[in-house]
C-alpha cells in the first residue's frame, strides 16, 4: 500500500514525463535486476526522462517528496549500483532516452553526447566523421556514454588512451537539488578553480546525474594489428608488454593477459570461437598495435617486436591476424571469458590492479594461497595487463554445487583476495566501481583519510542524502 506522498509524487512525476515514462507495473526486470542477475530490487517507478530540463525536473519532485534516485544507463555494471533497493520506495532515473549526439566538432576533435547514448552509437558516430572514440569494453553495446563515465569505465584501450576520465574534456550534471552544471566546453585547459568533472566522473550516481558529455576523439589509425601470443608465465607476459613499449611505443593499443583455464571455458562455452595455442601454454596475450603510416609499416614492425620476443624466450608462440575479421575473432574470445564464464555457473568476482611490475608476484601467492586454503578451486585470471588491471575470478571447483559453494566461501575468498592486493598496495576496484557490492569492503582497504572526505564531499554535495544511497560511501 502506497503512502499518500508516494501516490502524490507520482502524479507530479507523470505530469512531468507523460503517463507512457512513469512505470510502476509491467515486467520491470530490465531494471530493478542487475547485470549479473545475482540481485533484484523493486522501484516506486522507473521514470524515462527526454531531456535536461526534464531530469531536473524529476530531481526537484523527488527531493521535494524526500525521495532517493538511482541513475540507470545500460544496467551493465557488474556492482550492483544501477538499481533499486528492496524498499519499493526509491525512483529509478533511466536515462535511455536521452540518446542523441549533440554535435561533432572536428578541429577541436571532440565530441558531444548525451548519456544514455550507447557506447557502440558514440564509437560509430565518431567513426563517421572520420575520428576514432576509443573507449571499448564487452559490454559496449548497451552500456551507456553516462555509465562510462559514472563508473569511470576502463576497457582494453586503457594502455594508449586511458579510461573515461582521461577522455572526458566537460560534463552536463543535474545537482541534487535539480540545478543543472553547464560544463559542456571542450576545453583542454581551464585551470578556473576545482574540476568538478572529475568529481563527478567515478562517483556512481551519488554526487549528481551526468546528462550529457564531450569527449576526446583521435584521428582514425591508418592501420590496427592484432596478435596472439602463448608466454611461459606472467612474468614473460610482463616482460612483452615492456618490449612492446620499447618497440611499438604509442602504437601499444591493446594488452590482454588471459590464464589457461578462462580460455579453455571459452573452448568448452563457445568451440565455435576457435581459440589458438591455449593448450600447452599457461598463459596467452592478445596485443594491438595501431599504426599512423600503413598496415605494412605496422606489419613489419610487429613483426620484428614478435621475433624478438620469441628470441628472448617470452613468448613460445605467436600468430598475427591477417585481416579484420581474424582480429575481431581474437578480441571476440577475449570477450566472451565473462560469458562463458557464466555459463559455467555462479563464480566469485575481482576487479583488482596492483602496479605492473608486482603482478607475477601477486598472481603467484594469491593462487598458492587460494589453491591452497579451499581444495579444487578453479581460477580464471584474465584481464587488462597493459593497465595493471586483472579480473582475478575464482569458480567453484568442478562438480560443486555452486550456491553452497559461494554461501560458504565468498567472504572468505573476497577477504584472502583483497589482503593479498593491498599487500602489493593495489585497489579493490580497478575500473567496475564500488555500488553496493563493495562499499562494505571499502573502509578496510581505502586510505581513512581519503574515505573521511568522500564522505564529506557526498554530505555537501547531496545533504538529503537522496542520489544513489548506499552505494560508494555510507
Ligand atoms: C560483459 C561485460 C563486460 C564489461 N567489461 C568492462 C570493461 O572492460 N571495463 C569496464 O570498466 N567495465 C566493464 N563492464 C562493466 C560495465 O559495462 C561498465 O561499468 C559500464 O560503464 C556501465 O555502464 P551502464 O550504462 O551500463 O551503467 P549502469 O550499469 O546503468 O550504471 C552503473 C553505475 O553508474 C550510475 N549511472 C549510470 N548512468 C548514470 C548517469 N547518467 N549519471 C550518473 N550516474 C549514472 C548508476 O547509478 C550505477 O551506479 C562490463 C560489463 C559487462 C556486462
Amino acid at each position: 500500500m502506497l503512502q499518500p506522498a508516494s501516490l502524490d509524487l507520482l502524479i507530479a512525476l507523470r505530469e512531468l514525463l507523460g503517463e507512457a515514462h512513469v512505470l510502476t507495473s509491467g515486467d520491470l526486470s530490465a531494471y530493478e535486476q542487475d547485470w549479473r542477475k545475482r540481485t533484484r530490487g523493486q522501484a516506486l517507478a522507473v521514470v524515462r526522462p527526454s531531456s535536461t530540463q526534464q531530469v531536473a525536473d524529476v530531481v526537484k519532485a523527488c527531493a521535494q517528496a524526500n525521495v532517493s534516485i538511482v541513475p540507470q544507463g545500460g544496467n551493465t555494471g557488474l556492482v550492483v549500483g544501477g538499481i533499486p533497493d528492496n524498499t519499493g520506495a526509491q525512483v529509478l532515473l533511466s536515462l535511455q532516452r536521452m540518446n542523441t549526439i549533440r554535435a561533432i566538432d572536428a578541429d577541436n576533435l571532440a565530441l558531444t553526447a548525451e548519456a544514455g547514448c550507447v557506447l557502440q552509437n558514440v564509437q560509430q558516430a565518431a567513426e563517421q566523421s572520420g575520428f576514432l572514440f576509443p573507449l571499448s569494453l564487452g559490454a559496449e553495446g548497451s552500456c551507456t556514454l553516462g555509465g562510462n563515465l559514472a563508473t569511470n569505465a576502463g576497457g582494453t584501450q586503457v594502455v594508449r588512451y586511458g579510461n573515461a576520465r582521461e577522455l572526458c574534456l566537460g560534463l552536463e550534471v543535474v545537482t541534487a537539488q535539480g540545478d543543472v552544471m553547464h560544463s559542456l566546453s571542450g576545453l583542454r585547459k581551464d585551470n578556473t578553480g576545482y574540476d568538478l568533472r572529475h568529481l563527478m566522473i567515478g562517483s556512481e550516481g551519488t554526487l549528481g546525474i551526468i546528462t550529457a558529455a564531450t569527449m576526446k576523439l583521435y584521428p582514425m589509425p591508418a592501420a590496427r594489428l592484432t596478435a596472439w601470443a602463448a608466454v611461459p608465465s606472467v612474468a614473460h607476459a610482463v616482460k612483452l608488454l615492456g618490449l612492446a613499449h620499447q618497440h611499438l611505443g604509442a602504437g601499444v593499443t591493446g594488452f590482454e593477459m588471459m590464464g589457461q583455464f578462462a580460455l579453455r571455458l571459452v573452448d568448452k562455452h563457445y568451440p565455435q570461437l576457435r581459440v589458438p595455442l591455449w593448450q600447452d601454454t599457461p598463459y596467452c596475450v592478445l596485443l594491438e598495435n595501431s599504426d599512423s603510416e600503413s598496415e605494412a609499416h605496422a606489419r613489419q614492425r610487429f613483426e620484428h617486436l614478435l621475433e624478438l620476443a620469441l628470441e628472448d624466450g617470452c613468448v613460445s608462440d605467436a600468430v598475427v591476424a591477417e585481416n579484420l575479421s581474424q582480429a575481431r575473432n581474437l578480441w571476440h574470445i577475449r570477450e566472451s571469458i565473462t560469458l562463458a564464464q557464466a555459463e559455467e555457473g555462479l563464480n566469485i568476482k575481482h576487479d583488482i590492479s596492483v602496479p605492473i611490475s608486482s603482478i607475477p608476484r601477486f598472481v603467484e601467492e594469491t593462487d598458492a594461497l587460494l589453491t591452497r586454503e579451499i581444495s579444487g578451486v578453479r581460477l580464471v585470471n584474465f584481464g587488462h595487463l597493459g593497465d595493471g588491471n586483472l579480473h582475478y575470478n575464482v569458480q567453484a571447483p568442478e562438480g560443486c554445487d555452486t550456491q553452497a559453494f559461494l554461501r560458504d566461501h565468498e567472504d572468505r575468498v573476497n577477504a584472502l583476495v583483497y589482503q593479498s592486493v593491498k599487500r602489493f598496495k593495489g585497489s579493490i576496484s580497478a575500473e567496475h566501481g564500488v555500488g553496493s557490492m563493495k562499499v562494505d569492503s571499502l573502509p578496510h582497504y581505502k586510505d581513512p583519510v581519503a574515505l573521511a572526505l568522500m564522505q564529506r564531499i557526498k554530505h555537501a554535495l547531496d545533504p538529503q542524502g537522496l542520489l544513489n544511497p548506499g552505494r560508494v560511501v555510507r
